[in-house]
């Protein structure tokens, strides 16, 4: 347990503006701040944190508290997690005192789950820098795609090898349950390992804890998807995580636009030539849920896609549910057989920016245009926009 001494320097040092703002924007109204509550849906901010008296409270919806149980509803942490949590931030010592013997089997699952994901990163982390598999499969691919150690250590990407269980068995042999490695789909039922062969991409919550994996297999075998996910579980729930977020919500803010890209592989390479306002919706279409994670931030919302996906309807889907949530949208088309990746790579960062700039087109005009052209001249069509 932790001991009440660190309890007691947590709770002095975390400032409840501090906490908030990273999950919601906040701005400055008097003494106090406000914004828009992430606990309700509210178009004018009723969300009011008080720093003088350490406090929030929603004026929409009642919900209330201090830093701790603010972390403890809006990222469903326990609050043993919450502590470890704050004090991690603060760099504040953890002094544990002894345990009564039955705490150590009442541990929260969620908890568990958490940590269990934390030491498959680790195990996936190591297969890739410090196996030879790792590192002629793994290691090289990454570097064919430019890049660097530094974005691959914050980003901490992985490698699952061709052995079939030894995530499994590492995992049972370090004490964790089988049950709970199932739960989170990195054991099937054959207890056997999920992944294997494939580079692993971990999915963080906006607190930066991996909720999932996505693992890549890089040989051309059709009969197995390019990309596989971890399942669902108590801890993930795909349609409301987005991939990056974590490490680019602040300069969302600063930037006060998110880019919105296709791939994993385009938010790193992005990332990496220092545009950090970028997410993508890991393969699923966009969800209302991960809209309002977005609006937490920022209004504006800006949708690159490849010159391939110009024009198709495909690539407008989960765009009128942006619009519901009362976001401004536009569209960025990138020239003709470019994607994000190859087009920074050919023009630089700068002029990258300026293309998003000049060429972000407002996405109402564009479907409007799409539609127009689709109706041709059918007068009963072409009479909606008269
Ligand atoms: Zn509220």
């Amino acid at each position: 347990m932790i001991s009440q001494q660190t309890i007691d320097a947590i709770f002095q040092a975390a400032h409840v503006e501090d906490i908030i703002e990273e999950f919601v924007h906040l701005t400055k109204r008097g003494v106090n701040l406000k914004g828009l509550c992430p606990f309700h849906d509210e178009k004018t901010p009723s969300f009011t944190v008080s720093p003088a008296r350490n406090i929030y409270k929603c004026f929409g919806c009642g919900k209330g508290g201090n830093a701790v149980t603010f972390l403890m509803e809006h990222e469903g942490l326990s609050y043993p997690e919450t502590l470890r949590y704050l004090a991690n931030k603060y760099n504040i010592p953890i002094e544990e005192t002894a345990l009564p013997e039955e705490y150590e089997f009442e541990k929260q699952e969620r908890d568990s789950l958490y940590l269990i994901n934390a030491f498959a990163r680790d195990f996936y982390g190591k297969q890739l820098f410090e196996t030879d598999l790792g590192k002629s499969i793994g290691l090289s691919y990454f570097k064919e795609r430019g890049l660097l150690r530094k974005t691959l250590d914050s980003f901490e990407l992985g490698f699952a090898s061709t052995n079939r269980d030894e995530l499994t068995k590492t995992a049972i042999q370090a004490g964790y349950n089988i049950d709970l490695l199932r739960k989170l789909g990195l054991t099937n039922d054959h207890d056997r390992d999920f992944f294997f062969n494939r580079v692993m991409f971990p999915i963080h919550n906006l607190s930066g804890k991996v909720v999932a994996f996505a693992g890549r297999h890089l040989i051309n075998d059709k009969k197995s998807p390019k990309y596989i996910n971890s399942k669902e579980s108590d801890i993930y729930h795909k349609s409301k995580v987005l991939y990056g977020l974590h490490l680019a919500k602040q300069a969302i803010r600063k930037e006060d636009y998110c880019l919105l890209v296709e791939g994993y592989t385009d938010v790193l390479s992005l990332h990496q030539s220092g545009i950090e306002n970028v997410v993508a919706s890991s393969g699923t279409a966009l969800t209302v849920e991960q809209i309002k994670l977005i609006k937490r931030y920022t209004r504006q919302i800006k949708i690159l896609y490849d010159g391939a996906a110009a024009g198709t309807k495909a690539a407008l889907r989960g765009i009128d549910l942006v619009l519901e949530q009362d976001m401004n949208v536009e569209l960025v088309l990138l020239p003709a057989s470019e994607d994000p990746d190859s087009y920074i790579k050919k023009v630089g960062v700068t002029s990258f920016r300026d293309y998003l700039d000049q060429e972000a087109k407002d996405f109402i005009l564009f479907k409007t245009n799409l539609i127009l052209k689709e109706a041709g001249n059918d007068p009963v069509k072409k009479s909606c926009f008269n």
